[in-house]
């Protein structure tokens, strides 16, 4: 029997903080913050649909630092099958106001609901996993246009005066970028690959990886050396340097349990030598 634990969607790098003590947990007037924040979700179409969904997936959310979604994947082997166990746990920023919140839950939720990966298969690659993690169902892009189609409805609903003007201000400055980007799906997607000043350093990780000519080439279509549009908060790093990062982090983590020289690890782990 083995178990490993890890957290997913930049959550691995925070594992060290799930156990930090949200301290603002357990206050009474915090807690009813984020019940603020469901209300306002409950007022939307979009919201009471990724809170009806996230119920009855039983998914918790909690007030913490930084908004993120800890996925902790659990792998046991007995007579040599493999069963892998996920425990999904949200956590919104306790800084943020009510109709911030209310955004963070809308976007963790989809991350939250999104279809698990299996983190231990051997073959699964950093190029796939930062792709999926951006593109896929439940990924970064998705997330961002969710949490934004909540704050759509709530601009055209504001004569009902659910959110104040000044917060419906904020609202069209984060998002009036999301809802102009996305009317061109291409673009959109491209967005997200802008990396900046980590351009260079993304590209030489990836090619260490020696991902191959073909998918190098489509990398190099990709990723783009503009202003970073979208970046993770937790790794205060475009989304796809972030997901590389984590998805090192997390074969760093399989690879400390099984001897690199153990199948069926033993190419994955291979990797990280080639990588700092
Ligand atoms: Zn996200």
């Amino acid at each position: 029997m083995r178990l490993t634990r890890f957290g997913s969607l930049l959550g691995v790098v925070l594992l060290a903080l799930v156990r930090t003590p949200a301290s603002a947990r357990n206050d009474s007037s915090t807690v009813s913050t984020l019940e603020q924040a469901e209300r306002l979700l409950e007022t939307t179409e979009s919201g009471r649909q990724v809170l009806e969904a996230a119920r009855e997936g039983r998914i918790t959310w909690v007030l913490g630092q930084v908004s993120r979604t800890e996925v902790t994947a659990t792998r046991t082997v007995h007579d040599e099958v493999e069963t892998v166990h996920y425990d999904t746990r949200v956590i919104i920023s306790g800084s943020k106001s009510p109709v911030f919140q209310a955004l963070d839950l809308a976007h963790e939720l989809v991350h939250a609901l999104r279809p698990k990966e299996n983190p231990f298969h051997p073959a699964l690659k950093p190029g796939d996993y930062v792709v999926r993690g951006i593109e896929g169902e439940g990924g970064e892009a998705e997330a961002i246009a969710y949490e934004c189609r909540v704050g759509r409805e709530w601009i055209d609903r504001s004569k009902s005066r659910v959110i104040p003007e000044e917060d419906l201000a904020l609202v069209r400055a984060r998002c009036g970028m999301v809802w102009k980007a996305m009317a061109d799906g291409e673009k959109w997607k491209r967005s997200f690959y802008y990396l900046g000043q980590h351009y260079r350093d993304f590209l030489d990780r990836l090619t260490r990886l020696e991902p191959g000519s073909a998918e190098m080439k489509r990398w190099k279509e990709r990723l783009d050396p503009r202003t970073p549009i979208f970046s993770s908060a937790m790794a205060q790093k475009p989304y796809p340097l972030a997901l590389l990062e984590e998805y090192l982090e997390l074969t760093r983590k399989i690879c400390s349990r099984s001897p690199a020289s153990e199948s069926p690890f033993s190419k994955r782990c291979g990797t990280l030598e080639r990588v700092k």
